[in-house]
């Protein structure tokens, strides 16, 4: 029996990595899939990990059909045994649906990957509706860590050092980006999230004050405003 599978994590918990070492392990026994990918960080049309691992991908755009694409590779003869679905987070609610109608009519395994919860820590669109239609939702339990050396459990968007709550939902941004001005992101644990305390204000906290840069009387929820 086919499965609507969801591996979701926030940004650096090695998704990527787990959906191409999947990839391979799959072919390794012979299945052959078709792997979809969105947005990657090394542009379109290629499925790429931090660790420098990359695969041929097919970039979702929005007005992909997932299930009219999969029953024209059918019926032109291909065999697909499964998919592999990474940033699955920024497909359309809509191609969410037309993966689980590929488990369900074409008995085909869709595992899906993505982040589940944006900057402002709102679900993702894809990721919601993941979440409402999946058989399985697996959160990767991940090396990802805070600064303060906690489990990273929330995605926050820096700009120029800044950790910022507003704004589009999908700016693309990379971890390892330099900081002037552009759009970084960075894992928190959800007491320095909720504290919009980053690795950058806490260094600077750290050096105003000279005492822990996770003392609480330093590092106060900000007013909501
Ligand atoms: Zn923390």
């Amino acid at each position: 029996m086919a499965e609507l599978v969801f591996f979701s994590g926030t940004m650096d918990c090695g998704k990527s990595t787990l959906a191409l070492q999947m990839g391979h392990n799959h072919s390794a026994r012979g299945r052959i899939g078709l792997i979809f990918t969105k947005f990657d960080r090394m542009g379109e049309s290629v499925l790429s990990s931090r660790l420098g691992l990359s695969m041929t991908a097919i970039e979702v755009t929005d007005d992909l059909d997932f299930w009219e694409h999969i029953v024209g590779s059918l019926t032109r003869g291909l065999r697909v045994d499964y998919l592999i679905c990474d940033e699955a987070q920024f497909y359309r609610p809509e191609q969410i649906d037309q993966l689980a109608r590929i488990v369900d009519e074409l008995d085909i395994d869709v595992h899906a990957f993505g982040i589940t919860a944006d900057f402002r820590t709102q679900l993702f669109p894809g990721s919601k509706r993941l979440i409402e239609l999946a058989d399985r939702v697996q959160v990767l339990q991940v090396e990802a860590l805070c600064w303060c050396g906690r489990k990273a459990t929330h995605n926050a968007r820096i700009i120029g050092g800044v950790m910022v709550v507003e704004g589009e939902q999908v700016v693309v941004g990379d971890t390892a980006a330099a900081t002037t001005g552009l759009v970084e992101y960075e894992v928190l644990c959800r007491r320095h999230y909720m504290r919009r305390m980053n690795s950058h204000s806490a260094r600077a906290a750290a050096r105003d004050a000279d005492i822990l840069p996770f003392d609480l009387d330093i590092c106060p929820v900000p007013p909501t405003a």
